[in-house]
């Protein structure tokens, strides 16, 4: 029986094992999907050992996106662009890796926003933001409006995406994007607030019901982020949508076989109930 896992330090808040086993048990698949504590100094080691153990494929997640990136022996296009891994799938020699927060992203604002929307605003320069600003420029938008708390970073992944996709980007510090909420109509928060800060990145009083707010975080619901959404009307899309638009691809990845993504989605919000995480 080939194995799966997910690599994060810490892991035990991670829903992909009840995620991703669901899906495998309808399929009636061999396969068993496991969470794996690693810490950064470990990820090497731990890559090549459970290749020797015959894994047939990974997740990677906090904090180990980047450093994924670098163990894999082939990227993907949207990996090598973004410089995070969240997919690795086996291969003779190695590990191939993927970025599939991008199809995540995709797959939670594609049905929401038409050709030519009205700009958007990503929250958060890290790993998840990189890809949330690829997916965007995929979707055909060619400017974006980056806020972080460090400006540094930001300033950094500007000009990394500016150089590899052509995109403008324009940043801001983290608390000037209420304001800039006007000027967008899709909000990505890629930042942790909400998860492990219970505060929302941007007040009910910026937004409106023209916006499209993706928030990556899904624990504990309702995050501060969704309340404010609600308050002023907005269309709302939560991190767990997230989650299995990004798990079904990696599911497709490493098998070659469609998951039942309301499934998947029944399973995570199942779990994430009996944790108290959610509604
Ligand atoms: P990174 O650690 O790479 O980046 C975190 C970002 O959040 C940085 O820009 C950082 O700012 C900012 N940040 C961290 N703490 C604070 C704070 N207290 N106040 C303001 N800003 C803060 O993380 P990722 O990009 O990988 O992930 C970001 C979030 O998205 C996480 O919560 C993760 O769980 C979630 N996520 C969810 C997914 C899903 O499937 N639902 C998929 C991927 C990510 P600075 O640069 O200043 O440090």
């Amino acid at each position: 029986m080939a194995l799966l896992a997910v690599l994060g330090y810490p892991i035990r808040h991670s829903a992909s094992p009840v995620m991703h086993n669901a899906a495998l048990r309808a399929l009636d698949l061999p396969n068993r999907y496991i969470a794996i504590e690693v810490r950064p100094e470990e990820l090497h080691e731990t890559l090549k050992k459970l290749h020797s153990l015959g894994f047939k494929g990974l997740n990677v997640t906090i904090p180990h996106k980047e450093a994924a990136a670098r163990h894999a022996t082939q990227l993907s296009k949207e990996a090598e662009a973004i410089g995070a891994v969240n997919t690795l799938k086996r291969l003779g020699d190695g590990w191939a890796g993927y970025n599939t927060d991008v199809a995540g992203v995709l797959g939670c604002l594609s049905p929401l926003i038409g050709k030519g929307f009205g700009g958007a605003m990503v929250l958060g320069a890290g790993g998840s933001a990189a890809a949330a600003i690829y997916a965007l420029w995929r979707i055909g938008e060619d400017r974006v409006v980056l806020a972080n708390r460090s400006r540094e970073r930001a300033e950094a992944l500007a000009r990394r995406v500016m150089d590899r996709l052509g995109l403008r980007v324009d940043v801001v510090g983290l608390g000037e994007a209420g304001e800039k909420a006007s000027s967008v109509e899709v909000i990505v928060n890629a930042t942790p607030l909400g998860l492990t800060y219970h505060e929302s990145p941007i007040e009910a009083g910026y937004l409106n019901c023209s916006h499209k707010i993706l928030d990556m975080v899904y624990s504990p619901s309702p995050t501060p982020l969704r309340k404010a959404a609600e308050a002023a009307g907005a269309t709302y899309v939560d991190g767990v949508r997230m989650l299995v638009e990004q798990g079904a691809e990696a599911f497709k990845i490493f098998l070659g076989a469609e998951p039942d993504k309301s499934l998947m989605e029944k399973a995570v919000r199942s779990w994430l109930a009996l944790r108290g995480g959610s509604r």
